[in-house]
């Protein structure tokens, strides 16, 4: 093989892992982030199943003072009636009487469906901390996980950096400007060719192309899509050429071979 199409080769592989772990890094804080977003999501439903204690908790002191005022008031209607004048007077205080009595009553059952209330609250609240408890110390993992995550990578990274620079050196200056440029525009810079077809554009290079692709002693690059075209002879030994079983019309119609359209369904471009 070539050796500048050699070096290219192994530079694009590094360059593609490199990218890899460029994103890896750059989208480790934003998980970080979703986690954390995650637990703010949990400490909010502690925070309401405390308000809804709390609110209980006001609401049954305020019925509590309600009793007590309408218990006063009957006191002070019982203690009235013994000096009524007149029967109409003291059917009226019985009256207030009996209306206080009732309003006791309506207090007493609130109270009673606040005390059910408060235990299925205190329940959700339990409930509510332990998923806080246990969210928290994932939390802290995913963080120490993404920390780790990162170094590891930033590591790698610097290692690559330092053999791509070292295969850089090596490269004719017009064969490396080209798949910088390539490179830059498509994400990919090399292309296998295969079965006379770019595998990147899938558009077909010339007989004669072909045949000088196929030695790999060139760099050629893609009419179409200007990647740098290099043959692997192990896929053509996979991938037998049936063409020529084929009648001309079933060949016409088909443009790629059954198998070879389930490997290759996403073209680059
Ligand atoms: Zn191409």
């Amino acid at each position: 093989m070539n050796a500048d199409l050699q070096r290219l080769t192994e530079l694009e592989k590094i360059d593609r892992e490199a990218s890899r772990l460029t994103e890896e890094v750059a989208g480790l804080p934003k998980r970080v982030a979703a986690i954390e977003a995650k637990l703010a999501e949990h400490k909010a439903a502690v925070e309401k199943a405390k308000a809804r204690i709390k609110g209980n908790e006001t609401t049954r002191r305020q019925m509590e003072a309600d009793i007590k005022g309408f218990q006063e008031k009957i006191a002070k209607y019982r203690s009235q009636s013994s000096s009524v004048k007149t029967n109409d007077e003291y059917r009226a205080l019985m009256h207030e009487v009996e209306f206080a009595e009732k309003q006791i009553s309506g207090c007493e059952d609130k109270i009673l469906d606040l005390m059910i209330g408060l235990e299925n609250e205190e329940k959700a609240l339990k409930v509510a901390e332990a998923e806080l408890k246990t969210e928290s110390a994932d939390v802290e993992k995913e963080k120490a996980d993404a920390r780790v995550r990162t170094a590891e990578d930033e590591k790698l990274l610097a290692g690559l950096k330092e053999q791509r620079e070292t295969i850089r050196s090596t490269v004719n200056d017009s064969a490396l400007a080209h798949y910088d440029r390539v490179m830059r525009q498509r994400k990919s810079a090399l292309a296998e060719a295969r079965e006379q077809k770019c595998m990147a554009c899938f558009v077909r290079v010339r007989p004669q192309t072909w045949q000088e692709i196929r030695t790999n002693e060139q760099i050629i690059t893609c009419n179409s899509c200007g990647r740098i075209l290099y043959f692997d002879p192990a896929n053509e030994a996979a991938a037998p050429e049936p063409a020529k079983k084929k009648s001309k019309a079933r060949a016409a119609e088909v443009e790629t071979e059954p198998d070879q359209a389930e490997q290759e369904i996403t073209p680059t471009q």
